[in-house]
């Protein structure tokens, strides 16, 4: 995917937010730019059931298509902008993709989330094209269980050079993920909590969702957020902080002597009342919910940006999603896999 010849216009757009069924504005938008992974953590893409899971490159957006529809996003009252996956530095030429979203009016964020294993050669280029932060998902820092939990494919080293690569390329803090599962990695919530803090990240603890339909997920797997906070309180000191916007999905705490970690706790605490996120899936579908069995294709709306912002208007007023508010009542329907979306 090249930049050339391209005619996009990415100037100032007057923001009209709409606001959907239960009130909730859109403000952030997550972008699946590529669905396949070099990792399979059981958590998301376990090895035995995601074998074949690449669209090939023709299903993909393009980068201009992207851009396009991320800036009637922009237009309907989008702030933030994820990219994601999958795993998005397997994109390839995602600077490109990354400069051509920054130079939309409007947008105040622009975001990563990746594995890391393949940061450190792209921290600098993503930041030179614009990119405002970086998150770095690492679940353990014992080299066997951090292997084990990305399906016997990471590199704890590799990812940790990433890490490096984006301190030195200025996206500080970083935030760093970690999925807690029981049984797993509970051992390595301690020695994660003090290894990012003491460098000045800020690590965020994710309970393990039921996210998608492959990962075979148990409620007794889940490690509650509060039993993580009670651990990391037993050697030190969390003062709890205040949101910084409305829809912020981590709650917040301060550590005494410095620095700060986030809870996720979309199973024991969902927050569904303020959540204020779309998601587009790599081949061009609206998600209003991750727990979605099915996304709006935008495709056929690509060509007119009036239409588009039509489309995405009319299919966010409309939305009622709360999945994960009444999760014992849903049906076993077939859930749209996490890494498309
Ligand atoms: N590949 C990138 C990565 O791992 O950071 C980006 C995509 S990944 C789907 C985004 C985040 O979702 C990661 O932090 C990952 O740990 C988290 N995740 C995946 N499956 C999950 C699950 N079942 N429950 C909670 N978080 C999950
Ligand atoms: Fe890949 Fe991220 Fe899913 Fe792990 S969580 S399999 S790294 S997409
Ligand atoms: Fe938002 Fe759906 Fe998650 Fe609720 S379950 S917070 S509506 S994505």
């Amino acid at each position: 995917t090249g930049t050339a010849g391209m005619k996009l216009q990415l100037q100032a757009i007057p923001a009209a937010p709409a606001a959907d069924a239960l009130g909730r504005p859109l403000r952030d938008l997550r972008i699946s730019v590529m669905e396949t992974c070099n990792y399979r953590c059981p958590y998301c893409m376990p090895e035995d059931s995601v074998d074949d899971v690449a669209l090939g490159a023709k299903q993909r957006l393009d980068f201009t298509d992207i851009a396009q529809i991320a800036k009637a996003f922009v237009a309907q009252g989008v702030r933030k902008i994820r990219l994601t996956g999958g795993e998005p530095l397997l994109r390839r030429n995602l600077p490109e993709l990354v400069s051509l979203l920054k130079r939309i009016d409007g947008l105040e964020d622009l975001a990563l989330t990746t594995n890391g294993s393949l940061l450190a050669a792209q921290a600098a280029s993503l930041r030179q094209a614009g990119l405002d932060r970086i998150t770095v998902s690492v679940d353990a820092l014992e080299n066997d269980l951090f292997r084990r939990m990305t399906g016997g494919r990471g590199d704890l080293f590799q990812v940790l050079e990433g890490i490096s690569a984006a301190e030195r390329a200025g996206f500080l803090p970083i935030k760093i993920n970690c999925v807690v599962q029981r049984g797993l990695n509970e051992c390595q919530i301690l020695p994660l909590f003090e290894f990012f803090r003491n460098r000045g990240h800020i690590l965020r603890f994710i309970e393990y969702m039921d996210v998608g339909s492959c990962n075979g997920w148990c409620s007794t797997d889940v490690v509650p957020a509060a039993e993580i906070l009670a651990r990391l309180q037993s050697a030190h000191e969390l003062i709890p902080l205040a949101p910084t916007a409305p829809g912020e999905v981590a709650a917040r705490y301060g550590v005494a002597g410095g620095g700060e970690v986030g809870f996720i706790t979309s199973v024991s605490s969902p927050f569904c009342g303020d959540c204020n996120r779309a998601r587009l899936s790599v081949d061009g579908k609206l998600f209003t919910c991750l727990f979605a069995s099915a996304g709006f294709d935008l495709k056929p709306h690509l060509r007119s940006a009036e239409r588009l912002s039509t489309e995405i208007s009319t299919l966010w007023r409309h939305r009622t999603d709360r999945y994960s508010e009444i999760r014992h009542a849903a049906d076993a329907r077939k859930k749209i896999e996490m890494f498309f979306i």
